[in-house]
């Protein structure tokens, strides 16, 4: 039971399938938090040696929020409450417990923030280094919380896309473990295990409307996916209508979902966690958007800092602008009768900045500021336990 078949999608990017039936669903005896779902991940059914706890997310709702809102059947899918405060926990986990089985000394990512300091959090509980890309504009109190972790993070001057490249380039070179989002299938495998939660604190139901923030799309592809194998192991009537929700400083997918044109330059958006202006799954996204009957919204900054302030005034969710973007567009799409007040919608509420973390570094890491290349990677993990030959 179980067995994980890896092969390439439409897309041309790896996907997960599975033989469905209703038995891959949690049993009993199943584990604790996303391990319960772990007949439909790629692992062998037995305990996971990742040291932290992570999934099992609460699905809360308030009388005030749902007033606030108009809308009666309002959930909120509180991915907060993982090790490092955002849903990266999940993707992070399920990679390094595939490291931890076989054996895997390093493990680098790139990211706009939270990918990489979930995956510094979760290698130093894991006891395997970390190495790190991201933008030389990331936030600086991210950087900062990943080297504390005990992560090696190169800042890269040519942004994200850049960071993105350098880190698929090392981690092929110097034969680390590559983890980075929209490329590793496992990121996708691990996000879709919300959707399975979320079937089942509703009572074994799909929702009928599922609100996510898009940055790269493997979120909104992983939480497709979770509820379309629901529908195929025959415990769900139906996969949710998906909106897709942007910065609309930032919407390169919804822009081009709607036909309108990309500024050469995007101005840049206070929910840093889904500022991605070049992502990867732009196709992907957009299709299973299409395939749900669904739609994409774009939600401005001061929009985005009221849904910040209205999760934390009526649902008492302290979010970070990234994780509140699935409620400012909820909130718009039911101004604009895209949904209606007594449909169940759920909203993604996806990250919630700077964890307190739960472990300590054995010893501190370091931050580098270079220009993309590989020499410069190498030059400056010499005389470190990051091995880069
Ligand atoms: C990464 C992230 C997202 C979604 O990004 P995708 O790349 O589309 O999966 C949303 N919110 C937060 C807080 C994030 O860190």
């Amino acid at each position: 039971m179980g067995e994980a078949r890896l092969e390439t999608g439409v897309h041309g990017h790896e996907i997960y399938t599975y033989d469905y039936e209703k038995a891959l669903l949690p049993g009993t005896d199943s584990g604790a938090g996303m391990w319960r779902y772990q007949r439909l991940l790629p692992r062998p059914d037995e305990p996971t040696m990742y040291p932290l706890p992570v999934g099992g997310t609460p699905l809360r709702t308030t009388r005030e929020i749902r007033q606030r809102l108009g809308m009666r059947g309002l959930w909120l899918k509180d991915e907060t409450k993982g090790p490092s405060a955002s849903n990266k926990d999940r993707a992070t986990a399920l990679v390094i417990d595939q490291g931890l089985r076989t054996g895997v000394g390093v493990i680098s990512t790139a990211s706009t923030g939270n990918a990489a300091v979930s995956t510094a959090i979760g290698g130093a509980a894991a006891g395997i280094a970390v190495v790190i890309f991201v933008p030389v504009d990331c936030a600086p109190a991210k950087v900062e919380m990943m080297a504390a972790m005990g992560a090696y993070v190169f800042r890269v001057c040519e942004g994200y896309r850049a960071a993105f490249e350098l880190s698929r380039r090392a981690a092929a070179h110097f034969h680390w473990m590559d983890r980075c989002t929209g490329l590793n299938p496992l990121t996708i495998e691990a996000k879709k295990t919300a959707s399975f939660e979320v079937w089942e604190q509703l009572g074994d139901r799909a929702p009928d409307v599922v609100t996510v923030p898009v940055g790269d799309g493997v979120t909104l592809i992983g939480a497709a996916k979770g509820f379309q194998e629901l529908v195929a192991c025959g415990v769900a009537a139906k996969v949710p209508r998906l909106i897709g929700v942007q910065a609309q400083s930032c919407a390169p997918v919804a822009a081009r979902w709607h036909g309108t044109p990309v500024p050469a330059q995007w101005p840049g958006t206070v929910a840093d966690g889904i500022e991605v202006p070049e992502p990867m799954l732009t196709d992907w996204t957009i299709d299973e958007v299409r395939r749900t009957d669904g739609d994409f919204v774009t939600v401005t900054d001061a929009e985005i800092l009221d849904a910040v302030e209205l999760l934390s005034d009526a649902a008492q969710i302290t979010s970070e602008p990234a994780g509140a973007t699935s409620l400012a567009g909820l909130r718009q799409a039911t101004a604009t009768g895209l949904v209606s007040p007594d449909e169940t919608a759920v909203a993604w509420v996806t990250g919630a900045n700077l964890p307190s973390p739960p472990v300590r570094a054995a010893r501190p890491g370091a931050v580098f500021t270079i220009s993309a290349g590989l020499d410069a990677v190498a030059f400056a993990l010499a005389g470190t336990p990051v091995p880069v030959s």
